[in-house]
């Protein structure tokens, strides 16, 4: 029998009888693992796009919001993105302050949180920003589909998960986290895993920076593409519990609603 808590705990009891005359129950923990409470940040123009439709970078907010982003990244055991972000951008993902560095190396940790990599392929550069720049530990999520010669290049420089057979198994690869003690996980974009997160039901809170610019192009990137949603029952629902001017911008700070999280 397996209890999960609301929490993410799960416990597997094993119930067995090895003795005819004096059945008993024996009570076994066999497994525990805590999925990562998830909190989406991202900036977008005031037409609803996070970058160009070239896919490329562009300053949407200012010095106040990097401020934010950089507390709310501080705070977190692990921050998330999909390949196509390091391949538009070459993030580094790593804390920019140096106070906020100074607090975590303070409470006995890595200067950055644990930066994870969704990507199926493997397809990220062994130059990129995210595996080489700052301390700490860096986590690969591929499937199946990444080839082993790639991966065990990649092992040199990151924790390696494989989850999926096609697309990589976010709800596998947050249990895997979870299993690491990530217990806070922000994720950065872009469209298309914030997309998948909330199809999946794996998103707590949702922060949006709206910027002063307009962007536009149809085929420019927004918080969340992908195939998008057709009913609207499975429209995920937001409860708004910010509204903060900042800068030129606005942040609005969603709560998910229970029902949709899974
Ligand atoms: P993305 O969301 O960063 O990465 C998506 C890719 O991840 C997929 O194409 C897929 O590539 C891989 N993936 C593997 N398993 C997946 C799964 N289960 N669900 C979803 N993705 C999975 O890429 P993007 O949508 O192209 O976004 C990049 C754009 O967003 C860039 O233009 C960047 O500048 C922008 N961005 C903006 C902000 C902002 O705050 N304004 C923040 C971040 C990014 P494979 O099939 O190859 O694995």
């Amino acid at each position: 029998m397996v209890l999960i808590f609301k929490s993410g705990i799960a416990l597997v009891f094993l119930w067995s009888c090895p003795r005819p005359s004096g059945c008993y129950n024996t009570l076994r923990i066999k497994g525990y693992f805590m999925r990562p409470h998830v909190v989406v940040n991202v900036a977008m123009s005031a037409d609803g796009k996070i970058s160009t439709r070239e896919r490329r970078q562009v300053k949407i907010s200012g010095p106040e919001d990097f401020l934010r982003v950089d507390r709310l990244k501080a705070a977190s055991d692990a921050v998330m993105v999909g390949i196509g972000t390091v391949l538009a951008d070459d993030p580094s993902l790593t804390v920019k302050s140096d106070d906020l560095k100074r607090k975590r190396k303070e409470q006995g940790k890595d200067e950055h949180p644990v930066r994870v990599i969704v990507d199926s392929t493997a397809r990220i550069p062994l130059s990129a920003s995210v595996l080489r720049k700052g301390e700490g530990v860096r986590v690969v999520a591929v499937s199946r589909k990444a080839d082993p010669a790639k991966v065990a290049e990649l092992e040199h420089l990151a924790k390696v998960i494989v989850a999926g057979e096609d697309d990589v198994d976010l709800r596998s690869v947050l249990d895997q986290l979870g299993s690491m003690g990530v217990r806070h996980m922000m994720v950065e974009g872009g469209g298309t895993l914030i997309a998948s997160l909330f199809g999946n039901g794996l998103v707590d809170e949702f922060y949006t920076f709206v910027g002063n610019i307009i962007i536009g192009g149809v085929d420019a990137p927004t918080p969340a593409d992908g195939g998008g949603f057709i009913k609207e029952v499975d429209f995920p629902r937001l409860a708004l519990l910010e509204a903060i001017h900042m800068g030129e911008g606005v942040v609005l700070h969603w709560n998910v609603k229970e029902g949709n999280k899974k």
